[in-house]
């Protein structure tokens, strides 16, 4: 088989070597418990140090707000379960938007169920929460705003600053889930009002099954495991170091190489999107068209299924995404691209296309001439494009 052509970096990212080597000391030669009194286990507690204070400058914030995780469901789980759970004497509402991903739409649904009231705001065509929906729907009881940094399905970027100022200006404590954002746009917590933020490693290069939730300081914060006193007490477990000291070195070079890379990918995506809308007829891209990540790109094809489009990619050696990683398996359409406005049958041909700055032009370049191919191909054996092309030749 030909090089294979990773373009799904919005489910997960490849580690970085440079992350794998800062690593591995810690699985064969400091594998001490950061908690033991020795000073061989001094060299464990240094690297979760080392790694918390490149995460707290990475945002702007303290140590003290950093807590590690095993990821980004984790941490929005913990988040908004958390301030429910506090906060549950001030109010029950909580103010989130239909896009969010299943680990803050699911947890707001349980919640639900169990005596809190969700308002799920709607977005424009674009996949934008607007400002002023968010201040419409913030009542005497609004005890939570979460709204995601970035869309993980169609990449737009939200109004974070505006919801910020809007929530500090209301009261109200705000979380977002960043998942997709950390490491790729820049953020400053304090500048933005964010009280409460979510992220995970495996998202920009680091390993899988570790992330962290910040909480601002004077946030009250409720245990999410009980045990020990890791964490500062809030998060109990011994410490996943290898994980922490990859994720710090994962944030290291995030930081590092984030304006050289976004320029990169931005405008291989911008390459990518101009070819696929100039030369395959019937499509459309989802997402806002500048406010987006730098390496998204989501397309809907008329009459086409997008799982079947995902097959054929996958038959030359390209990966690739119809809806999310989470959702895939399920029949049901994303529920981010009805929330756009994308009737049933659109929704059902979407690809997303993620790249990295491993991507090369020449990846774009056969990817988007395998799509003209395979997508005709497709067409040409449904119905409804049959149907289309006749009524359309009378
Ligand atoms: C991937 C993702 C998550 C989940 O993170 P995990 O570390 O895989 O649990 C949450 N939110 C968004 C926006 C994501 O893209």
């Amino acid at each position: 088989m030909s090089k294979l052509i990773y373009l799904d970096n919005a489910a997960t990212t490849a580690v970085h070597p440079e992350v794998v080597a800062e690593m591995l000391p810690y699985f064969t030669e400091f594998y001490g418990n950061p908690s033991s009194i020795y000073s061989f286990a001094g060299k464990s507690r240094q690297a979760v140090d080392a790694s918390r204070k490149i995460i707290a400058g990475a945002l702007g914030c303290s140590e003290k707000e950093i807590y590690f995780t095993a990821g980004g469901s984790e941490s929005d789980n913990w988040a908004i379960k958390s301030i429910a759970e506090s906060y549950r004497s001030k109010g029950n509402h909580i103010i989130t938007s239909k896009i969010e991903h299943h680990a803050v739409l699911h947890t707001c649904e349980y919640l639900a169920k169990n005596g809190y009231e969700v308002t799920y705001l709607d977005v424009d065509g674009d996949g934008r929460v607007r400002p002023e929906d968010v201040e419409a729907s913030i009542r005497p009881e609004t005890i939570l705003i979460t709204i995601m940094f970035a869309n993980n399905e169609i990449g737009t970027i939200e109004p974070i600053r505006e919801i910020g100022r809007i929530a500090k200006e209301h009261n109200v404590l705000f979380h977002t889930d960043a998942v997709q954002a950390v490491g790729q746009v820049p953020i400053d917590v304090k500048e933005y009002n964010i009280d409460m933020l979510s992220a995970s490693s495996h998202k920009l290069k680091g390993p899988k099954g570790i992330g962290f939730l910040y909480v601002r300081n004077g946030i009250k914060l409720t245990s999410f495991i009980h045990g020990g006193g890791q964490e500062r007490k809030k998060r109990a477990g011994t410490e996943n170091v290898p994980g922490i000291a990859g994720f710090g070195k994962a944030m290291e070079i995030a930081l590092e190489t984030m304006e050289v890379r976004a320029e990169y990918e931005t405008e291989l995506r911008d390459h990518l999107i101009e070819r696929v809308l100039a030369e395959i007829p019937h499509t459309k891209l989802n997402g806002h068209r500048t406010d987006r990540l730098p390496n998204n790109a989501n397309f809907s094809f008329e009459f086409v299924e997008g799982e079947s489009v995902l097959i054929m990619l996958d038959m030359q050696g390209i990966c690739g995404s119809s809806g999310s990683a989470c959702t895939s398996g399920s029949l049901d359409p994303s529920h981010v691209l009805l929330a756009i406005g994308l009737p049933h049958e659109k929704a059902h041909g979407s690809l997303r296309l993620t790249l990295s700055d491993e991507t090369t032009r020449e990846d774009i370049d056969t990817t988007v001439d395998a799509l003209k191919v395979l997508i005709e191909r497709l067409r040409n054996m449904s119905p409804l494009y049959e149907d289309f092309i006749k009524n359309n030749s009378k």
